[in-house]
């Protein structure tokens, strides 16, 4: 395991990259000399997925860094001189690296006398690999996930188009395309801030050399699922043009995705009429509509526990709509307290009634649905033990129930993730019950972070919130879940397009220098413009984060007055004037034509849609009008 920081390698990869080339030195390597090709790409026969993608990305960079294309090669044809082994071939196996031989998400770059390896363990596209069934986080299904797309095409470039292609599914192993991304970013200098090339920052060179010591690691947290498409305002109006294809291979490159889990709603309407219609263990609640069953039921655990014997055994038949994944089996019931009324039910919610704590995340029914969980993870533990049943500590069965937990549990507690700067009591209950469910459990632990507030309730009332920039304090969090042993987090909402990548970076390695990924950003995607939008960017994070922005009433015991919060404690009109003097500091001083796109998508996501808040809003107005921006 390689602890060296991120930034302080690349920045050495850049100095390197920077210098002035001769003759090759001992310890480099040449990629390229003088815009000529001075490798060949080598692959298996039959690459994998991951390896087939991974050469296609280092011959896409490096042609768009140098102009030079470096040639990919079957291990069946001769190389002469050079080569950068993609993935497991028989030339991996002449140095005794097998992609097998590696842990799940582990992955290599090796610099060897004329041979860069890039390898990890893959999935291997074989029957029995298809069949495996899955249904992760929202419904889709592993082989739906397994997006095809034709890659040219998709980087921009379809005059070089051949062939779409199948990219590894994004809970498929693809340790090759792991150890490829790291390289690119580590050593040749590759930022991806986003899924289209305007968000991709390139460097030119004619020669590319790279030189230093091997890394062999993995991403730190075990499943990453921050998949955000673009739906949301801020990240939409940042990112600009793209496509779904290139959102795709963004999360790829974002490394996203990792080991299987799920942890969702699986009891509801749909799942329940097409698996669940057995008149014995409907609820006894009239309002319940099919929506929830009696938890107490034996036959029902019996059923739950076969379903999941037989998913793990790979017998598939999983209905639409529910979630398992990997060794995950989840349990999460339908959003409603329409439960069941028999007397064995009710003598479990009665126990509840003192549990409430104020708060959304609260204990109520925690004793109940544990119950129920407890069940069916003792019945499948009998013949499964290495295998889990997943659920969510969310809502009104947030907090641990009374009784210990089997300890094929595998517990998910939502956090609200998106109050901690400002929301002290807020966070103290959900780190108290997360604190505690860490106690509990003996599985492995998985988070629900929402990210929703205050963008969420704006969307649904039709008005614009204040940038919730919380770049730092997001960091902070899943440096600390990172370090509880936290083994997969996922993001519920979206970040704007700094936060997101931040976030990413620090889930891939707790340690990364925050500051220094922030300071990089701004630098390489703004150019001469980065100084007055990172000034701009820090302030929106500043007010967002400042508690005292937020007195009562706009603070209440069970959330926040986004909306009134907004324009009239946060975007006030003094404030506004002088975000609106460094946006038109950036405007002004975008040098190159990229630099200004980019200025000008932030410029109208960020800064625009503040500006439409505070005028829809019911706010004082600013007595001097805001500064003039270079608007077209
Ligand atoms: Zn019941």
């Amino acid at each position: 395991m390689q602890h060296t920081s991120l930034i302080v390698s690349v920045s050495a990869a850049l100095q390197f990259l920077s210098a002035q080339y001769g003759q090759a030195r001992a310890g480099t390597f040449d990629l390229v000399r003088d815009g000529q090709p001075a490798c060949g790409i080598v692959l298996a026969e039959n690459p994998t997925p991951a390896a087939r993608l991974a050469a296609l990305e280092l011959q896409y960079h490096v042609w768009k860094i140098s102009g030079a294309e470096l040639p990919i090669r079957s291990e069946t044809e001769r190389v002469e001189g050079r080569r950068i082994l993609v993935g497991e071939s028989a030339a991996t196996r002449g140095f005794n690296l097998r992609g097998r031989d590696f842990k799940p998400q582990e992955y290599l770059i090796a610099l060897r006398p004329d041979t860069i390896i890039l390898i990890g363990r893959d999935w291997e596209d074989t029957p029995a690999n298809r069949q495996v069934e899955g249904r992760p986080m929202v419904g889709e299904t592993l082989e739906g996930l397994r997006h095809k797309l034709d890659f040219w095409k998709t980087v921009g470039c379809p005059e070089r188009s051949t062939a779409v292609i199948e990219l590894p599914g994004l809970y498929d192993d693809q340790g090759t395309c792991l150890a490829t991304y790291d390289f690119l970013e580590r050593f040749v200098g590759v930022r991806w801030y986003g899924p289209a090339p305007l968000h991709v920052v390139i460097p030119a060179r004619a020669t590319l050399s790279v030189t230093g010591a091997d890394v062999r690691r993995s991403p730190a947290l075990k499943h990453r699922s921050a998949v955000p498409a673009g739906n949301w305002p801020f990240l939409r109006g940042q990112w600009g043009q793209f496509s779904r294809d290139q959102v795709h291979l963004y999360w790829r490159r974002m490394r996203q995705g990792g080991e299987r889990w799920a942890g969702n709603h699986t009891f509801h309407r749909a799942t329940i009429k097409a698996a669940f219609s057995d008149p014995e263990y409907q609820s006894k609640n009239p309002r319940s509509q099919g929506s929830q069953l009696c938890y107490t039921h034996p036959k029902l655990v019996n059923q739950v526990a076969q379903m999941a014997r037989d998913f793990f055994d790979g017998k598939g038949g999983l209905p639409e709509g529910w979630k398992a994944a990997g060794d995950y089996f989840a349990i999460v019931p339908d959003d409603n307290m329409n439960l069941c009324q028999c007397t064995t039910c009710a003598a479990l919610l009665q126990k509840g009634r003192t549990r409430k704590t104020g708060f959304f995340s609260s204990g109520e029914m925690s004793d109940y649905w544990f119950s129920f969980v407890n069940a069916v993870a003792r019945e499948v533990g009998k013949t499964h033990p290495d295998k889990f049943i997943a659920t969510l500590a969310y809502w009104a069965y947030a907090l641990p129930p009374d009784f210990d937990l089997e300890p094929n549990v595998s517990v998910a507690p939502c956090l609200h993730t998106c109050y901690y700067p400002v929301h002290a009591a807020m966070k103290e209950n959900d780190l108290t019950f997360y604190h505690a469910w860490q106690q509990k459990t003996r599985a492995p632990v998985f988070l629900w972070v929402y990210y929703h507030h205050p963008m969420e309730p704006a969307l649904i009332d039709r008005w614009k919130c204040f940038p919730h920039v919380m770049v730092h304090d997001t960091a902070r969090s899943m440096r600390m879940f990172i370090r509880d042993g936290v083994r997969g987090i996922f993001e519920c909402g979206e970040q704007d397009q700094l936060e997101q990548y931040v976030m990413a970076k620090v889930w891939d390695d707790p340690e990364v220098n925050v500051d220094g990924l922030m300071d990089e950003f701004f630098r390489l995607y703004f150019g001469a413009a980065g100084d007055a939008m990172k000034t701009f960017y820090l302030r929106l994070e500043e007010i967002a984060c400042d508690p005292a922005n937020y007195p009562t009433p706009y603070l209440r015991s069970s959330g926040i007055d986004w909306k009134k919060a907004a324009w009239e404690r946060l975007g006030t009109a003094e404030r506004m004037e002088k975000l609106g003097v460094l946006m038109a500091q950036a405007t002004q001083r975008a040098g190159t034509e990229t630099e200004r796109q980019r200025v000008a998508l932030w410029r109208t996501a960020l800064w625009e849609w503040m500006r439409q808040g505070r005028d829809q809003s019911a706010a004082p107005k600013s007595i001097a009008p805001a500064p003039p921006t270079s608007n077209p």
